[in-house]
């Protein structure tokens, strides 16, 4: 973690909790981080509801200034029209998102979600002011034929590509083989990957690109190994599937400054 890039805690919910449920948990949420001191202007957290919960949060968060950032799971490639099922950017945009997840390896795996389909949704994302969360990562078959830094790059390098140096943007390195497994990357896995993928953006967008893009880790991510994982110079937060539907690990996890485990690599 740099000190000049603001660490951002995402929670992605995937297809988990309706619009009421969202509501009660997200008061929770505000309670947890409130009685344990959270310091906002520390740690940047953002919630990524199902589309069908975004009105409901974005209301509540308004209605009581909570310190949430608001983004959603997926957006469409076009901007309106015929493309039943899909959201747009600007409707995301209208609703006060301020993030959008790209390229998630679940979109890519369920969807059939090509690196060209994901560079086309990330230049939607900014046309719509938007900041994208790109996501990369390799599977359990690409890391032993490739080792862990070639997928990522690769598909970093075609999303870039269809986007300007001054465009903000987030990078997740999301391992295939850590989501969801219990099984998280070491930090410093996670720690030589984040440094490939800032290169890449130093190769494609510059110096100032490369030095003010927060590059996340996102897969297995627990309250037990954050502050490993943020002790990295090149790890500037996490992408949280799981634990971020418990109020108490989630807030536990967005809270990683005061643990006291900092100093324990994991
Ligand atoms: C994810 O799907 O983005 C993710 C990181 O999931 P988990 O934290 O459950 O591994």
């Amino acid at each position: 973690m740099d000190t000049l890039r603001r660490p951002l805690i995402a929670g992605n919910w995937k297809m988990n909790l309706d619009h009421l449920q969202s509501i009660a948990f997200v008061q929770k949420l505000a309670w947890a981080l409130k009685d344990a001191n959270y310091q906002a202007n520390e740690v940047e957290i953002g919630v990524f509801p199902p589309f069908t919960d975004l009105r409901s949060v974005q209301t509540l968060i308004n209605a009581d200034s909570l310190p949430f950032a608001l983004g959603a799971q997926d957006l469409s490639m076009h901007d309106e029209g015929a493309h039943t099922g899909d959201i747009s950017g600007a409707f995301l945009r209208a609703l006060e998102c301020e993030y959008v997840i790209t390229g998630h390896s679940e979109r890519r795996a369920d969807h059939g979600e090509t690196d060209e389909v994901v560079a086309a949704k990330t230049h939607a994302a900014i046309k719509h002011a938007l900041v994208p969360i790109i996501c990369v990562g390799e599977s359990a078959e690409d890391l032993e034929l490739h080792g862990a830094s070639k997928v990522p790059c690769d598909q970093l390098r075609v999303v870039l590509a269809s986007l300007a140096p001054t465009d903000t943007y987030v990078v997740a390195y999301e391992p295939i083989w850590a989501i969801g497994s219990g099984q998280a990357a070491t930090s410093s896995q996670a720690q030589d990957v984040a440094r490939a993928l800032r290169d890449v953006i130093r190769e494609l967008h510059g110096d100032s690109a490369a030095d003010s893009t927060r590059i996340l880790y996102g897969g297995s991510v627990k309250s037990g190994n954050i502050a490993g994982f943020m002790k990295k110079d090149d790890v500037d937060g996490a992408l949280v599937g799981g634990a971020s539907l418990s109020v108490d690990e989630f807030s536990a996890i967005a809270r990683f400054p005061q643990h006291v485990t900092l100093d324990q690599e994991n």
